[in-house]
């Protein structure tokens, strides 16, 4: 039986050669981009195609102002400098996420505290979130403190896990009544949508990143979105090295960061966002293939929650227990088939094993069953 999860891959993507888990989607488009931005030797942090690049980035997910800067990392970074988090304060995010999320927290000199995740979504869980504030935290001093830590929890953090959008209108309400501010992590979901909302576009910050191995890519880069206007224009000054609009002269008010996204970079993520639509088509077709081929043959693939839209970034199987999973990844990988299981939970990595958290139950759960399979866009699918 799970000798046909390698063949139904194979067949998957005509290939019996190394099958990528999920590599970038380049056409003459992007070719030529490149070639064009070398011409006019616009290649750093100055150009237009940044500007332009955030305008689609706007267009798309409906957010009302984007600031492009140089990965997803950053953007979370500055996302929760932005969001007044002081050193030693408190950030609430998921111990099932790649490592960035809780880089960013920790360098902004912010500690994590580790919430468990949905079985259903694999994203943070609502009543997770809500039963650890309703037992550990109090609000006074106009602020949520830690009872435990007896320090503040200024923001929560939830990640839209591979794409599939977790419950975030549940836990935005939830935010709202304790008074913390919310910055999605939707590193992995351009093209996953809650009701008709853009992941992204709920909280007080959303990042999106476009790293290469995302369903888009500048080669490496990532945007903050925001609703707030002098927010927006503190992002940029922040990302900018706090430069002060100056023909010639340079002059900083405050230690800014070199964080903005090249033209470089840019340029590829204009004809990246041309072809987004398609790709998204694409990858549902993948998604719907992976969804039926595993109803009939016993293997149960993710499929996105009713009201929302999936992007399908990374296909996951849920294994039967850890014992299958850990077959399927051994004869996937063997055939040169890239499969992954989810990432090491944060908690259990050894920089943040003094951290504060619940349970974690489903994340453990997840964490054994979890199967990612390949999932890039075909080749010439176009
Ligand atoms: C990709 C990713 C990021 C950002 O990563 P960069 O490589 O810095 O762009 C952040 N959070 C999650 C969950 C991610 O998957």
């Amino acid at each position: 039986m799970s000798k046909n999860l390698v063949n139904f891959i194979q067949d998957l993507y005509n290939s019996k050669d190394n099958i990528p888990l999920h590599e970038p989607y380049f056409d003459s488009e992007e070719e030529k981009a490149l070639e064009s931005v070398i011409k006019s030797t616009f290649v750093s942090s100055v150009g237009p195609l940044v500007g332009e690049f955030e305008s689609r980035i706007s267009e798309y997910t409906g957010s009302k102002y984007t600031t492009a800067v140089m990965n997803g990392t950053c953007a979370l970074q500055i996302a929760i400098e932005l969001s007044d988090v002081q050193p030693g304060e408190e950030v609430i995010t998921q111990s099932l996420t790649f490592v960035a999320s809780t880089n960013a927290i920790l360098h902004c000199s912010a500690i994590p505290v580790f919430i468990d995740v949905s079985k259903e979504t694999m994203g943070m869980s609502p009543l997770s979130l809500k039963d650890f504030l309703d037992e550990n935290c109090e609000i006074r001093d106009e602020g949520c403190w830690n009872k435990k830590s007896n320090r503040r929890i200024k923001a929560c953090m939830p990640m839209h896990t591979f794409g599939f959008p977790c419950e975030i209108d549940k836990i935005k309400s939830i935010c709202d009544d304790y008074g913390l501010r919310l910055i999605e992590d939707a590193a992995e979901s351009i093209g996953s949508f809650f009701g008709d909302k853009h992941t992204g576009t709920f909280g007080d910050f959303g990042i999106i990143s476009f790293n290469g191995n995302k369903v888009i890519t500048t080669g490496a880069g990532g945007v903050i979105l925001t609703e707030n206007k002098d927010i927006a224009l503190l992002a940029k000054h922040l990302t900018t090295t706090a430069k002060l609009p100056h023909k010639w002269n340079f002059d900083h008010d405050i230690s800014g960061y070199n964080y903005r996204m090249p033209n470089l970079n840019a340029s590829l993520g204009i004809p990246q966002m041309n072809k987004l639509k398609f790709l998204l088509k694409e990858k549902r077709k993948i998604a719907k293939n992976y969804i039926d081929w595993g109803k009939e043959n016993g293997f149960h693939f993710k499929e996105e929650i009713k009201g929302t839209t999936c992007n399908y970034w990374l296909n996951t199987l849920i294994a039967k227990d850890k014992k299958e999973r850990d077959m399927l990844l051994e004869i996937t990988n063997k055939a040169s088939i890239m499969t992954r299981p989810a990432w090491t939970p944060m908690h259990e990595l050894p920089f943040n094993k003094s951290f504060q958290r619940d349970e974690l139950k489903n994340t453990a759960w997840l964490a054994d069953r979890v199967l990612n399979v390949p999932s890039s866009p075909r080749k010439n699918a176009r």
